[in-house]
């Protein structure tokens, strides 16, 4: 990547209305553009922030046996009609469209509605199951506020997974698997250390849901976190009897902010009943198929990351999710240094390591701003004085300090 061809720009504005910490920087960065409250224009840099995000998600889901499908937005009224989740009474936050013969479709907000009867299609016999679905696709809910940024969108992009199983101890089984993946996908992503499990509601088929909330003063849910235990309760459904259940005192908890990142859910035959998702276990009886949900909030993510891990110079975003793990700053135009820039460029990225190469025409401020701005993970200066030294500048961007090294060790440190 060479910044005199990205067609966006870092800025110095920020739309007048915006005023959510992740979305200001990350407009700043020239990662994201919004088009109106909830509703944001991935460009370039962002799109590989985003995609990073979701693929380390996807590896995760995969490992646990998650098979990747992409559905439509497009959504069928008789789906929601048979789980009377059409009504904007009892689903408030839907947009809803049109065909041009005047039939209605929803947006989708979530997809249990549209997997539940396409999986009826497949599952012939027990041993189909059990099995797990998911994608990584934008879902529409028409959000009374959205004020947040990217952690509260309009329009947004989900990874939702769906499992199907034949018995309650199956179902349990992949429900633990799910936590584990989670777990590891937070830990992955930088934020393992302030994300929890936190006990939430279940709606009226179980008795929790699993909620992980990253703790932020920026988070909208209030929650209750044990550190010892490495869990914590959403206000919504902390009483004394669950703190007993759980067996944690109240005065070892600490009141304290989320950002819910992801939520599971187990959904027992809350859809299976309705749309008669049945197969016949070994003995031949009929079973109604049990099923879970897991939702993780990919832009909400990028979001949050942006909003946790950042500071007074901009973002600072872990190597695994960064756009590129090199920022390589090339200083002056002389044709030695030029001739060096451009060839530790090749190197790098014959070597496979991502680099953004500031080729630009532009002061050394305004590069270094640029290279923080942005949350580059490593920082590589060519200038007129490397070049005499034979070394190159290195600078970490969590670090205060440049050092010179050889070309030799540059390669080493960046490589690992
Ligand atoms: P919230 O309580 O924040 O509105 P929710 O409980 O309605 O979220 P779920 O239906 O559980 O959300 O969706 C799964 C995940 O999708 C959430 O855990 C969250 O990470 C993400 N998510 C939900 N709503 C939004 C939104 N408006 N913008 C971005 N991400 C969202
Ligand atoms: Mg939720």
């Amino acid at each position: 990547m060479r910044f005199s061809q990205l067609f966006t720009k870092t800025s110095k504005n920020v739309p007048a209305d915006e005023t959510a910490k992740n979305a200001k920087l990350l407009i700043q960065a020239g990662f994201v553009h919004k088009e109106m409250a909830g509703v944001y224009t991935f460009l370039p840099l962002g799109l590989k922030v985003l995609n990073n995000i979701a693929n380390i998600v996807r590896e995760e889901i995969d490992a646990i046996g998650g098979q990747e499908v992409l559905m439509p937005a497009l959504q069928l009224k008789a789906h929601y009609e048979t789980t009377g989740r059409w009504s904007d009474e009892v689903v408030d936050d839907w947009f809803k469209t049109k065909l041009v013969n005047g039939t209605e479709l929803g947006l989708g907000f979530s997809h249990e509605e549209d997997l539940t009867p396409l999986i009826k299609n497949f599952i012939t016999s027990y041993k189909d199951l059990p099995i797990a679905v998911y994608q990584v696709q934008t879902k529409f809910r028409n959000e009374l506020r959205s004020k947040s940024g990217l952690m509260r969108g309009r329009e947004f992009l989900m990874k939702d997974m769906y499992s199907f199983a034949l018995t309650q101890a199956q179902h349990d089984e992949f429900y633990l698997k799910s936590q584990a993946a989670y777990t590891n996908v937070f830990k992955r992503l930088g934020i393992g250390e302030s994300t929890f499990m936190t006990f939430a509601s279940g709606g009226s088929f179980s008795k929790y849901s699993h909620e992980y909330q990253t703790l932020s003063a920026a988070g909208e849910d209030t929650l209750y976190l044990s550190r010892a235990k490495g869990i914590a309760i959403n206000k919504e459904v902390y009483t004394d009897e669950v703190l007993a259940e759980l067996g944690i005192e109240r005065a070892s908890l600490e009141e304290v902010k989320g950002i819910e990142v992801g939520n599971i859910f187990s959904l027992s035959t809350k859809f299976s009943e309705p749309f008669k998702l049945t197969t016949n276990d070994e003995m031949g009886e009929p079973m109604t198929i049990i099923m879970g949900c897991y939702g993780i909030g990919i832009s909400r993510l990028m979001g949050t990351i942006a909003e946790l891990l950042s500071d007074d110079k901009g973002l600072i975003w872990p190597e695994n999710i960064a756009p590129a793990k090199v920022y390589l700053a090339r200083l002056g135009d002389s044709p030695e240094v030029v001739k060096q820039a451009d060839e530790l460029y090749n190197r790098l990225t014959t070597a496979n390591i991502s680099v953004l190469y500031d080729d630009r025409n532009a002061r050394p401020g305004q590069k270094f701003a640029d290279a923080d701005l942005m949350g580059i993970p490593q920082r590589v200066v060519v200038s007129d004085k490397t070049v005499q030294t034979q070394t190159y500048e290195l600078k970490a961007r969590t670090s205060q300090e440049a050092t010179n090294v050889s070309l030799e060790d540059l390669l080493k440190t960046l490589g690992d």
